[in-house]
């Protein structure tokens, strides 16, 4: 049996939840909602995060594009993900939702641009 401690990041509460693990069986306390075992859970066995970084635009009004990917991604795909947003240059203008990069490693994900940005 193992006891592990970590803070639930599905919400801005950031609940402290003691994670037990006894072979097959996890168990959760220290969440305020139902979502904090399920977070807990995936952590331990698929960890994923929405991407959210900036990439280089040309002719825009800003040299960096806010971007973000449409959902989480494994956690072990961020730095790979980031190599090809690091190698993409968009142009602007760039509305709000457009698609940057699309199904970033075949992971389903959209890259989308965060904001609009028009030619300087
Ligand atoms: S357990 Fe629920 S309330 Fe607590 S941080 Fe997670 S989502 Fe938010």
């Amino acid at each position: 049996m193992s006891v592990k401690s970590l803070t639930c990041i599905a919400c801005p509460v950031g609940c402290q939840l003691e994670v037990t693990i006894n072979g097959e069986d996890i168990t959760v306390s220290g969440n305020a909602c139902n979502r904090g075992p399920e977070y807990a859970v995936n952590e331990l066995t698929n960890p994923t995060r929405v991407l959210t970084t900036t990439v280089a635009i040309k002719d825009g009004f800003l040299n960096r594009l806010p971007v973000n990917t449409n959902m989480e991604i494994p956690k072990g795909l961020l730095f790979e993900a980031m190599e090809i947003i690091n190698k993409t240059l968009v142009v602007a203008p760039v509305k709000v939702r457009d698609v940057i990069i699309k199904d970033i490693l075949g992971t389903g994900a959209d890259v989308l641009a965060s904001r609009s940005m028009s030619k300087k």
